[in-house]
């Protein structure tokens, strides 16, 4: 007899998206005719094609496969020093990181769900909500949750409210957790963590020797000088904390696929009993055993955005989506509405009016202005009242998008 990992059964059935979906479709198949009107500002996915200097960075590294001379097998699991060196200095210069620290990937949405292998069960795990849904679902799937509650909150797992009153920055638990997962720039509330705040996790951290995963995909869009760029700017860090970075939304890599995870030799876990155990060590030997490499055309891609024109492009695109990122926060704000975020991320989140709730709201943007956007209930209980509006989308469209909202919901 097969038997199933059970806690696959916990999951709800991916709820937000598909509900979307089903509420688009009604609407269009009911207003056939404002179909083509659509715009969709709810998906977290780039819209802008990848950088020049990469796509040629790949296409010579195509050429080198097809060549005996410079044909490239398996390579190493951890990824090629070229990129892990131009990942060490153009990323965490000064922070006292070294390549072999850097481990390279097809995606931070793999690592940050495949970095549980090497936990132990009975962690405590805490997570903000609202929340991207990947910590939650993958925690349920190995185990470290109960069943969930009609809200969708799970038994098991201690959730951090992130609202208007603490700027998304949840406040330190007052109960003792293991793991610890933090995302700035966040997803969805598009918000930061100051210096202060984070030297306050850490020093929890430290004290109930939890570990702090820290999410740092969207760190390129960050504008303002005094925002930590990462975890590891602060003090006692390294011995705490693993950091997860992607090229998805600076590069535009979502369809090309790379990332890295950042897991200092000085962090350490326990062992049932007790003993200490460098985290680095564990990872290596999960990601070597299970994992062959990104592929190396990518990781020419991926270390191509560190050129002079890779950054020069990237800092482009990531001027132009920002810019979006201002038009709609100023039009939501037009029309009265409490704006946060979009100042350091691609994330505008939004108040709902008075009384309005998010899927309400959805139904509103969708009615009235012909806009998909994300209801901000469906990333967690404390995204109720708020919907998400993603700047990934051409200057056309937003400044559409812009337009309805204001003169049909003002
Ligand atoms: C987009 C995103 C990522 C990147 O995931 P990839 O698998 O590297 O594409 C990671 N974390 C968050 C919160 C994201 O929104």
């Amino acid at each position: 007899m097969a038997r199933i990992n059970d806690n696959f059964l916990k999951l709800k059935a991916g709820y937000l998206f598909p509900e979307i979906a089903r509420r688009v479709n009604a609407y269009t198949e009911a207003n056939p005719e404002l179909a083509d009107k659509l715009i969709r500002c709810g998906i977290g996915d780039v819209t802008e094609p990848l950088p020049e200097a990469c796509r040629r960075a790949m296409h010579g590294a195509v050429d080198e496969q097809g060549n005996s001379e410079t044909f490239r097998g398996y390579g190493p699991e951890q990824g090629y020093d070229f990129l892990r060196e131009a990942i060490v200095t153009n990323q965490f210069a000064g922070l006292g990181i070294n390549a072999d620290e850097v481990f390279v990937s097809d995606g931070s949405k793999c690592d940050s769900g495949n970095i549980l292998d090497i936990f132990g069960p009975g962690n405590k795990i805490a997570i903000t909500d609202p929340v991207y849904p990947v910590y939650v679902d993958t925690n349920v799937m190995i185990g470290n949750t109960g069943e969930a509650d009609e809200s969708g909150a799970y038994a098991g797992l201690v959730y951090l409210p992130c609202t208007a009153e603490n700027n998304f920055v949840p406040a330190i638990p007052e109960e003792k957790v293991d793991l610890i997962y933090l995302c700035y720039p966040n997803n969805p509330t598009g918000g930061t963590a100051t210096r202060r705040q984070l030297e306050a996790w850490v020093a929890y951290a430290k004290e109930n020797q939890a570990i702090i995963l820290y999410d740092a995909a969207y760190e390129a869009f960050i504008q303002e000088e005094d925002v930590p760029h990462s975890i590891f700017e602060i003090d006692g860090a390294k011995e705490c904390a693993i950091e997860f970075r992607s090229f998805s939304k600076n590069g535009g890599f979502t369809g090309t696929r790379c990332a890295y995870t950042v897991i200092p030799k000085e962090l350490k876990g326990f062992t049932e009993s007790g003993e200490e155990q460098a985290i680095h060590q564990l990872w290596s030997r999960r990601h070597s055993t299970k994992f062959n490499g990104a592929s190396y055309p990518v990781q020419r891609g991926a270390a191509a955005v560190f050129s002079e024109e890779g950054k020069e492009q990237v800092a482009s695109l990531i001027k132009g989506y920002m810019g979006n990122a201002k038009l709609l926060r100023e039009a939501c704000e037009k029309i009265g509405l409490s704006v946060f975020g979009g100042i350091n991320a691609p994330y505008v989140w939004v108040g709902c009016p008075e009384g309005v709730s998010s899927w309400e709201m959805f139904d509103r943007m969708l009615e009235g202005a012909q806009v998909v956007i994300t209801p901000g209930a469906g990333f967690g209980a404390a995204g109720e009242g708020y919907f998400r509006i993603s700047a990934f989308n051409s200057r056309e469209n937003v400044e559409e998008v812009c337009r309805r909202v204001e003169e049909n919901l003002g």
